[in-house]
């Protein structure tokens, strides 16, 4: 019998306090009770706000890819990737040139695509993939 009483309470204290999110975004309950078809979705909208869709968000979303390469790809998009040319600020090295030339500045830009080897692997990857093209730049 305690153990019921338990478990009705538990589920009450849930209920009050998915209300204070119901209230969060502006529904009140009553307007909960007329909806014909309750949808998880369109609460879940709601409490997560109207965001600008991304041009990137198909390099992301939906990638096969291993979760690491999202990762990098991730922190390139949003200029993150701790490359040479941002260390100094950090204090790590004074050296910005970069790792695979040591020509240039290593930036993401010039690490992922201008970088005289890294054209070489993209030409030969877009080769192989049979895309006639060169590599281009980030942008
Ligand atoms: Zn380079």
């Amino acid at each position: 019998m305690g153990t019921i009483f338990h478990q009705a309470s538990w589920v009450i204290k849930k209920i009050l306090k998915a209300t204070k999110y119901v209230e969060h975004i502006g529904l009140r309950e009553a307007d909960l009770v007329t909806w014909e078809q309750f949808s998880i979705k369109a609460i879940y909208m709601k409490l997560s706000g109207e965001f600008q869709r991304v041009p990137w968000r198909r390099l992301v979303c939906n990638n096969g890819g291993a979760p690491r390469w999202l990762f990098i790809l991730f922190l390139a998009i949003w200029g993150k990737i701790l490359t040479r040319d941002r260390l100094p600020k950090r204090g790590c090295t004074e050296n910005t040139s970069c790792a695979l030339c040591d020509d240039s500045k290593e930036s993401c830009g010039h690490l992922f695509f201008t970088c005289s080897f890294s054209v070489q692997v993209w030409n030969k990857l877009l080769l192989w993939q049979g895309i006639p093209r060169t590599a281009l730049n980030w942008q």
